[in-house]
Parts: C-alpha cells; sequence; structure tokens
C-alpha cells in the first residue's frame, strides 16, 4: 500500500476494514472489506490487492442474492465435460475471457447463463448442441460425450433383455422403457462426475 494520497498528496493513508454498500437490480446491499482512507482529504481508495479482494467479494456477495453457481461448481461441470474455458465461451455466446473471470470469481455470471449452464451441466444432449452451434472441434470433450452415450445404450440394452426374458411386454410399453432409460442414465451420467 502505497502512503501518498493521489487526490491530495499527503502521506496520510491508513488502512481501514469498513462497509462498502452498492445496488444489485432493485436491492442494496453491502459487504465489508479493507480499503485505503487518506486521514486528510477523506479519499477512499481500493489499493493493490484490495482491489481485486474487494471485486471478488462483491462478485460473492451478488452470486449469494442471485443464487449462483460458485466458481468451484463453475469449473467442476467444465471439467466434467473437458470443456476449455474458451469452449464455453463461444457455446454461451460471452467475451473472450468471459467464463475465466467467472471461474475466478471476478465477475458473477448473469442469471440467464447461470440457468443454461445448470441444464448444459445435466443434460449431455444440450452440451452437445451448443458444442455443435458453435463449431468447437475439442476431441477430449467428444469422446466424454460418446461415452455417456455409449452407458446409456448399454443399460438400456441391459434392462430391456431382462424385461422382455422375465414378463411378456408389448413394443409400446418396452418404447417407453427404453425413453425413461436413457433419460434417466444420461441425466445420471451427466451428475455423476460433478
Ligand atoms: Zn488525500
Amino acid at each position: 500500500m502505497s502512503d501518498i494520497c493521489v487526490e491530495c498528496g499527503h502521506a496520510t493513508q491508513t488502512e481501514q476494514v469498513a462497509p462498502f454498500e452498492f445496488r444489485h437490480g432493485q436491492k442494496t446491499a453491502t459487504i465489508q472489506d479493507s480499503q485505503t482512507v487518506c486521514g486528510s482529504c477523506g479519499t477512499v481508495s481500493y489499493v493493490g490487492e484490495q482491489a481485486s479482494r474487494h471485486e471478488r467479494a462483491v462478485a460473492a456477495k451478488i452470486r449469494e442474492m442471485d443464487g449462483l453457481l460458485s466458481p468451484e461448481e463453475l469449473r467442476n461441470i467444465r471439467i466434467k465435460y473437458a470443456f476449455r474455458q474458451t469452449d464455453l465461451e463461444a457455446m454461451l455466446s460471452v467475451g473472450p475471457k468471459t467464463w475465466t473471470r467467472w471461474e475466478r470469481g471476478k465477475v458473477p455470471q448473469s442469471k440467464a447463463a447461470d440457468t443454461l449452464i445448470r441444464v448444459l451441466s445435466t443434460n449431455p444432449d444440450v452440451a452437445r448442441d451448443l458444442m455443435q452451434g458453435a463449431g468447437i472441434e475439442n476431441p477430449a470433450a467428444a469422446a466424454i460425450l460418446a461415452d455417456i452415450d455409449e452407458d446409456a445404450r448399454r443399460l438400456a440394452t441391459e434392462v430391456l433383455q431382462a424385461d422382455i426374458a422375465t414378463g411378456s411386454p408389448d413394443a409400446g410399453r418396452l418404447a417407453a422403457r427404453a425413453v425413461e432409460i436413457v433419460w434417466a442414465v444420461r441425466h445420471g451420467a451427466g451428475m455423476k462426475a460433478a
């Protein structure tokens, strides 16, 4: 921390922990954080590390207010599908480095982005559609999505074979059962690694 105030030039700055109030949408929120205050002119500033801590504290409060996924959850979802940060930025149509900032906790994701991320986290088909829509080439992610498909196929086959062996199901019931199994497995497979 520099001791010289950029406003008045006096070497009378000290660090203090104080409430910081800000508006988010219709609401007002308050956080406590470290700031630098000038004893001569009263100017309050965030110097050095204080600035990034302040940025993160505001983002954390907004995530709490909006019920958003945490940076760790965002990272886990990304890693689960082997997506790169740039992949998700393209898939969600957000600017360069946006996902990176969300994952570092510097900026909160929008509620709309958060909703879409939750959907893709439990729906591999949505993840695949967004990936294809953005024209992303990512062999590792493609392999994970193929594994999820393969798991669903394998389990559906096992369960349907067991149904056929033990009963006398009609084709309509089997089809309905197959759809049910594929959904359940794909959601399950999508959530397992989270
Ligand atoms: Zn000053």
